[in-house]
């Protein structure tokens, strides 16, 4: 990320530092930089436009899609800016299609998943004229061509099972899993014929989605002629072929970021040439980032309210947030780097310190044993690196906290997108008579 100590030695973003918007704003606060945003957007649209070598005239919606999974962060604001650099966008709920229908998001450019939509969500996405549903059901399927006034069109999520199992690093797509249909025992071709047959319904292709924090996208290529190659066999059209998204971010230094522009040129190129190779149309190629497109393009601002020593053991650095802006680290050990706002003085020595927030769980923790100088004091304010997805959209109110403010740097400016919550929208639906 663009983040760098300035001549004064504070932690800057764009032109700005960080702690000037935290005097602004206040903690807990979290900070995006839109150039960064937008420059990862630009390298995954040259990466497809050298890898599937397309003229300068070529639309891109012709040959590919890139589609944002709009539940990594979602704000009017960004969702209006996804729209106007041509993304696509990816909801899972009646919430996130609300949203992005409210944002003016184009309808058309929207792809709705979900593995139980229901029959309010479908009627809703149906009136509003989205651009595809990804079937992920039987049930689903019948419940589109029964609401459905017009043709619609609908692509069938496979469960790519066996063929990534044997990629350690992959843990979803797997056979045992709560989505897609398994290629296995002819449930994935049921579906497809199920969807061919539905008079209100238009089958325009196939997606998968494996995972998360995948580095090398060779198990998408694998997973993609896999898939080609089945519906060759089963004689399936494939108009397009969406591989979902997982690619990977640093959150610390020993991470491997996807190294997006070559590496979408590269999966790009195999696929065209693959489809060469055997004779297949080359389908419209998509893919849906969420993590890869804003994660890395955040931070969280904190206050230190307390040190606190325990003879023998780090000390505990307390953080005015916690588990409700920041889960990812209860819930499944991920791991961050985090940097004092003001750089320490050269002669400070750093010590591992645990940085843990002010709910009451002993869970709650934003990182263990991190290094940081021991000329921290109370006041200081900590920067929690790559915190732009699923975090606001993870955050709750447990212990009643409130939802932190959300601002947009972008060079020397800064906008407020996402106001800091208060405690009576918390309680608006209490009954208190
Ligand atoms: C969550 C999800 C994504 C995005 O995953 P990232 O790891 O954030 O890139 C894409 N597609 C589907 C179907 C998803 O569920």
């Amino acid at each position: 990320m663009s983040l760098y100590y300035n001549d004064d030695q504070k932690l800057s973003m764009g032109q700005l530092s960080l702690d000037s918007l935290a005097d602004h704003y206040q903690t807990p606060l979290i900070v995006y930089d839109q150039e960064e945003i937008e420059a990862t957007i630009h390298k995954y649209q040259e990466g497809f436009r050298q890898g599937l070598d397309l003229s300068d005239q070529a639309k891109a919606d012709d040959f590919y899609s890139i589609s944002y999974a709009s539940k990594a962060f979602s704000n009017v604001y960004l969702l209006r800016l996804m729209a106007d650099w041509g993304l696509d966008l990816d909801v899972v709920s009646y919430g996130e299609l609300y949203l992005a229908l409210k944002a003016g998001f184009p309808a058309d450019r929207i792809h709705f998943h979900g593995n139980n939509k229901s029959l309010e969500e479908i009627k809703f996405a149906l009136q509003a004229g989205i651009g595809h549903f990804v079937a992920d059901s039987f049930e689903e399927i019948d419940r589109i061509n029964d609401l459905a006034q017009d043709e619609v069109d609908v692509m069938v999520r496979l469960n790519p099972g066996i063929a990534v199992q044997t990629h350690a690093y992959i843990q979803t797509g797997q056979e045992d899993s709560k989505f897609g249909f398994s290629l296995r025992e002819g449930l994935a071709k049921q579906a497809i014929d199920k969807v061919i047959a539905c008079p209100k319904l238009n089958f325009i292709g196939l997606h998968f989605h494996l995972g998360s924090q995948v580095q090398d996208p060779s198990v998408m290529l694998e997973t993609a002629q896999l898939v080609l190659d089945w519906a060759h066999d089963q004689e399936i059209p494939v108009q397009f072929l969406n591989m979902g998204g997982g690619f990977s971010i640093q959150y610390q230094e020993e991470d491997v970021a996807f190294d997006v522009q070559p590496g979408i040129a590269k999966l790009a190129g195999a696929i065209m040439d693959y489809c060469q190779e055997k004779d297949y149309q080359l389908p419209k190629l998509g893919i849906e980032p969420g993590r890869s497109l804003v994660g890395h393009t955040a931070v969280t601002l904190y206050e230190v309210g307390t040190i606190k020593q325990v003879p023998g053991y780090p000390s505990y650095v307390s953080i005015d947030g916690g588990m409700s802006d920041h889960i990812r680290t209860a819930l499944y050990g991920a791991e961050y780097t985090i940097l004092p706002t003001t750089k320490a003085p050269s002669n400070s020595s750093w010590k591992p310190k645990q940085v843990v927030g002010k709910l009451c769980e002993s869970g709650d923790i934003i990182g263990k044993n991190k290094p940081l100088p021991q000329s921290l004091q109370v006041g200081d304010r900590l920067a929690v690196l790559a915190t732009g997805a699923y975090h606001y959209s993870m955050s709750s109110n447990y212990n009643l906290m409130l939802k932190p403010a959300v601002v947009f740097v972008k060079g020397k400016d800064h906008k407020l997108v996402t106001k800091r919550q208060d405690i009576d929208q918390v309680l608006q639906n209490e009954v208190f008579d």
